[in-house]
C-alpha cells in the first residue's frame, strides 16, 4: 500500500520499527502536498525546510535512549499540519485573513509545543475560514478549499483546510478548532474523524481568540485511534490557560478496545425531528443499529432547549468576536493601513483586513453588547445558554453517549450558501450546542448519500473523551474501511 493511505498510527509503529525515517515520510507527504495544493487549496503556507530539518533530527533520536527526553511518543516522527489560526514561533500565522497575511507567530502555541516535544514535525498552516467564521472555507481570504470527494464542493469550515488536507491524503492528520462545530462539521463532509475536546481539556494558549468561552482545539484523521494518539499529547492542565483543567489525561489507546455491551446511547427526539434529510437520516439509522449490534443499550432522550441553539450561539460567539478582534487595528498586529491619522489607520485597517463575513459578525456582535439591547440579547442567550447546558447534563446521567447527524446535508456546493448567511449558519444546526453545553463531541464517517461522505456525532460527558474513542473505534470496526478519492 502507497504510504500516504496508511493512517497516522501505522506510519508512527513503521518508525518506531525502522521501516521508514520520518524525513522519508515527511518527503512523501510534502511531495503529496506539491502534487495535490492546486486543486485542494489546503494549505496556506508549508514550511517545507523546517519540517525535513525537524524530521532528520527526529530520526536522529529515534532509538530508545533518546525517544526518553521526549514526552508522549505515540506519533514520533509523523508530519502534522496546523490550522492557520495556531501559533507556531517564527511562522506565518494569517487565520487566512488579508489583516493578519504578513504576521508571523512570535512564539509557539503550547500545543506546537506539546508536539515538538513529542517529536511531531509541522509541515505546514491549513487554510480556513477566515478567524473561523464559516462552514464552507468559502470565507478564506486567501483561496477556497475543494472537497476532495468533489471538487465542485466545499470542505465544510472553518477547519476545511485540515478536514480536505487529510481526506486528500495530503497529511496523514490536522489540528482543527472548534466553536461552534469547525472541527466535526468539515470531518463530516470530507469522511474524516474529528474529535471536538471538553472545553478545558486542551490549551488555549496561542489560539487566535474567536469565542473564548466556546474554542477549543482538536484534531481531524483518518481514524479514532489517530485521533486518540495526538490527543495524549495536546492536552491536559496549562499553566498559561486558567481555563484548562487539572484533571488526568488517560491512556486513550488503553481503553479504545473495550467492549461495548451495554453502553447507553442516547438519540435526542429534536435531532431526528421534521427536516431532517431522509437519506442523512438512513445512514444515522444504519449506524444505530451497527451500534446496537455491539450490545449498545439505544433509548430516546430530549433536549427541549436545543430549538434555541442556533439564535443562542451567533449570539454568544459574535459578542466574544466583536470584543476579541478588537485587538486587531493596525498598531499590534498585522497590516497597517494609512498612517495619517490614528483614527484612520484603524477604519482603513480594519475596513480593508476584515472580509465580509468577519465584519457582519463584529457589527451583530457590538450590537447585541450594546446598552439598550443587551439585555435582551446577550444576557437572554447566556441565560439560554445555561438551560441547554442544564439540558445536556442531565440527559448525560441517563445515557453514557448521545448520538446525533452531524451535518443536515451532505456537502453542498461551492457557492450554494455563500450569499445567504443564514443558510450557511443552519449547517451548524446539531454542533453548536455541544460547544455552549461544553462536552466533546467525535463526528465518525458513518456512510454515504450519492457517493458523498456523511458522519455521525457522539457526544459524551465532560472529560470522557476516552469512553467517544472507545465507541468510535468500535464503530469504524463494523463499519468497515473508507478508500479515500484519488484526485
Ligand atoms: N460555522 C460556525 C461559525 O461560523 C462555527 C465556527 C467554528 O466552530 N469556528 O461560527
Amino acid at each position: 500500500m502507497e504510504l500516504y493511505k496508511k493512517t497516522a498510527s501505522e506510519i508512527a509503529e513503521m518508525i518506531k520499527s525502522k521501516e521508514i525515517t520520518s524525513e522519508e515520510v515527511t518527503k512523501h507527504f510534502l511531495e503529496r502536498i506539491n502534487l495535490l495544493e492546486d486543486k485542494i487549496g489546503a494549505f496556506s503556507s508549508v514550511l517545507e525546510e523546517k519540517a525535513l530539518e525537524s524530521a532528520k533530527i527526529y530520526d536522529n533520536d529515534n532509538n530508545e535512549e533518546k525517544r526518553k527526553n521526549y514526552d508522549n511518543t505515540s506519533l514520533f516522527g509523523v508530519p502534522v499540519a496546523l490550522k492557520d489560526n495556531i501559533l507556531s514561533k517564527g511562522d506565518l500565522t494569517t487565520a487566512s485573513s488579508k489583516i493578519l497575511a504578513n504576521y508571523e507567530g512570535i512564539y509557539d502555541a503550547t500545543v506546537v509545543e506539546r508536539l515538538k516535544k513529542a517529536g511531531v514535525p509541522i509541515v505546514g498552516k491549513a487554510n480556513m475560514d477566515e478567524f473561523a467564521m464559516g462552514s464552507s472555507n468559502e470565507n478564506s481570504a486567501i483561496k477556497s478549499v475543494s472537497n476532495p470527494w468533489d471538487l465542485e464542493r466545499v470542505p465544510g469550515g472553518s477547519s476545511g483546510g485540515s478536514a480536505a488536507a487529510v481526506a486528500a491524503q495530503m497529511i496523514p492528520i490536522a489540528l482543527g478548532t472548534d466553536t461552534g462545530g469547525s472541527i466535526r462539521q468539515p470531518a463530516c463532509l470530507t469522511g474524516t474523524v474529528g474529535i471536538k475536546p471538553t472545553y478545558g481539556r486542551v490549551s488555549r494558549y496561542g489560539l487566535m481568540a474567536f469565542g473564548s468561552s466556546l474554542d477549543q482545539i482538536g484534531a481531524l484523521a483518518k481514524s479514532t485511534e489517530d485521533l486518540a494518539r495526538i490527543m495524549k499529547i495536546i492536552a491536559g492542565y496549562d499553566e498559561k490557560d486558567p481555563t484548562t483543567a487539572d484533571v488526568e489525561v488517560p491512556d486513550y489507546l488503553k481503553s479504545i478496545n473495550n467492549d461495548i455491551k451495554g453502553l447507553r446511547i442516547g438519540l435526542p427526539k429534536e435531532y431526528f425531528a421534521e427536516g431532517l434529510d431522509k437519506n442523512i437520516k438512513e445512514v444515522v439509522n444504519k449506524a444505530v443499529e451497527q451500534l446496537k449490534g455491539l450490545g449498545a443499550e439505544i433509548k430516546e432522550v430530549s433536549l427541549p432547549y436545543v430549538e434555541y441553539a442556533i439564535s443562542t450561539y451567533y449570539i454568544i460567539s459574535s459578542a466574544e468576536a466583536a470584543s476579541n478582534l478588537s485587538r486587531y487595528d493596525g498598531v499590534r498586529y498585522g497590516v497597517r493601513k494609512s498612517d495619517d491619522s490614528v483614527e484612520d489607520m484603524y477604519v482603513k485597517s480594519r475596513s480593508e483586513g476584515f472580509g465580509p463575513e468577519v465584519k457582519r459578525r463584529i457589527m451583530i456582535g457590538n450590537y447585541v453588547l450594546s446598552s439598550g439591547f443587551y439585555d435582551a440579547y446577550y444576557k437572554k442567550a447566556s441565560q439560554v445558554r445555561r438551560l441547554i447546558k442544564d439540558d445536556f447534563e442531565r440527559v448525560l446521567t441517563e445515557v453514557d453517549i448521545i448520538l446525533t447527524p452531524t451535518s443536515p446535508t451532505a456537502a453542498f456546493k461551492k457557492g450554494e450558501k455563500n450569499t445567504d448567511p443564514v443558510q450557511m449558519y443552519l449547517a451548524d444546526i446539531y454542533t453548536v450546542s455541544i460547544n455552549m453545553a461544553g462536552v466533546p463531541a467525535i463526528c465518525v464517517p458513518a456512510g454515504f448519500v450519492d457517493g458523498l461522505p456523511v458522519g455521525i456525532q457522539l457526544i459524551g460527558n465532560y472529560f470522557k473523551e476516552d469512553l467517544l474513542f472507545n465507541a468510535s473505534h468500535k464503530f469504524e470496526e463494523v463499519r468497515g474501511k473508507i478508500e479515500y478519492p484519488e484526485i
